[in-house]
């Protein structure tokens, strides 16, 4: 059986109350594709509280209830069971003005993106697809379902959606889809960074991605001002890394286009410093060394991205433990105030260690340590 044991059972209890039930959108598509689904989605013509009171006995999560998606839980499977719904007419490209539930498949189903996404399958695996879904799936076109252009302009997200499709699963779109896509692009700054973020980031390590890049660059161009098919290429040589992926789509572009993503603090702050960072043009030692004491492993990620020429040199060092940060230094604050620096003093005491531990001028012992601070340090102070 394509389905899961849980999904079997939910759409059989739900026939038996008088109600019909599909299998729909992603994980049609990748039974059809031939591939096992991570999760299912469910549409039934019960409402959100008929699906609740069905499912009384288990755990049932109200996930979306005025959007009318409900999740089960059984055998630990989440499940998300939706009632048919139809979207009504669009206001802002965002948002549908009113959602309303009770609807048939046949409507549920063409408010649905493309229509590889836009298929439904019963309890016994009879495919219902109405928009020739599998036809462009063996065809692997991506194809909007009705009008292209008034779906990409309704909800501009769609054009992100198609664009991760297409660089996934290496599709082309059809003709009108793509002029669409292309013609609505100016949309997708009504579009919130969070829901844009998720597929952007989909998008940069797919692996159709460079060919994705080309056919589509006026719409990577609007999220990435600078961005272009050396970006592209930088991108796909960079390993599953979300910060660097993101950092070569920004280089050179405004500082809104980071700031519009709406990234986490963590990532936000790596890609600042990898686009401000300075990397000298000649590999040399001390500049590595320098840049471990301050950013530690993260400063691997810095040469990968200004410098990878020098990666095997980081590599090396790093193997000869030539790389040092404070917590190597073996002298304490104590230590420190015994030699009378206070305060501020401390922390520059320890960054002059550090600079001269990697010029190679004093050794990592206790007693070298606290003489070469003696004899030097205050002098420069
Ligand atoms: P994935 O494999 O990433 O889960 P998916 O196609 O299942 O891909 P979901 O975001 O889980 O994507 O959405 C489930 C289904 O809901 C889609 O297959 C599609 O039918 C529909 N859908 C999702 N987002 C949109 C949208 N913005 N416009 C129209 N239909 C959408
Ligand atoms: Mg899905």
């Amino acid at each position: 059986m394509f389905f899961s044991e849980s999904v079997q059972f939910i759409l059989k209890r739900l026939e038996k109350r008088g109600f019909s039930a599909y299998v729909v959108g992603g994980a049609v598509r990748d039974i059809i594709m031939g591939k096992t689904p991570s999760d299912y989605d469910i549409a039934s013509s019960a409402s959100p509280f008929e699906i609740k009171s069905i499912f009384s006995d288990f755990k049932v999560i109200e996930t979306g209830i005025r959007h009318g998606t409900v999740t089960v839980i059984i055998n630990n499977e989440a499940v998300e069971i939706t009632s048919f719904r139809s979207d009504g007419e669009y206001i802002d490209s965002r948002h549908p003005e009113r959602v309303s539930f009770g609807v048939s498949l046949e409507e549920d189903l063409s408010r649905r993106d493309f229509t590889i996404n836009a298929m439904a399958m019963d309890k016994s695996g009879n495919l219902i697809d109405l928009f020739y879904g599998k036809r462009d799936i063996e065809n692997k076109t991506l194809r909007a379902v009705g009008n292209p252009e008034k779906r990409f302009s309704e909800d501009a997200l769609r054009i992100l959606r198609g664009i991760r499709f297409i660089s996934v699963l290496g599709f082309s779109a059809e003709e009108r889809t793509y002029e669409a896509m292309i013609a609505n692009k100016a949309l997708l700054h009504n579009i919130s960074g969070e829901r844009k973020r998720e597929e952007i980031l989909k998008i940069l390590s797919a692996p159709h991605f460079l060919s994705a890049a080309e056919k589509f660059l006026p719409v990577f161009n609007e999220l990435f001002p600078n961005f272009s098919l050396e970006s592209a290429e930088k991108i796909s040589r960079i390993k599953n890394d979300a910060a660097l992926k993101l950092a070569a789509a920004l280089e050179n572009s405004p500082f809104s286009a980071l700031e519009n993503l709406k990234l986490d603090k963590v990532t936000r702050v790596e890609i600042e410093k990898l686009l401000s960072a300075n990397v000298p043009a000649v590999a040399d030692e001390f500049y590595l060394k320098m840049l471990y004491t301050k950013e530690g492993d993260f400063g691997k990620k810095i040469i990968e991205f200004k410098a990878p020429e020098m990666k095997d040199l980081w590599e090396k060092l790093k193997k000869e433990n030539a790389f040092k940060s404070k917590e190597d230094i073996p002298l304490k604050g104590e230590d420190m105030k015994a030699l009378g620096f206070l305060g501020k003093e401390i922390k520059a005491a320890y960054d002059f260690l550090l600079v001269s531990l990697n010029k190679g001028e004093v050794s990592l012992e206790k007693e070298a340590l606290l003489e070469h601070l003696g004899r030097n340090f205050k002098k420069i102070k």
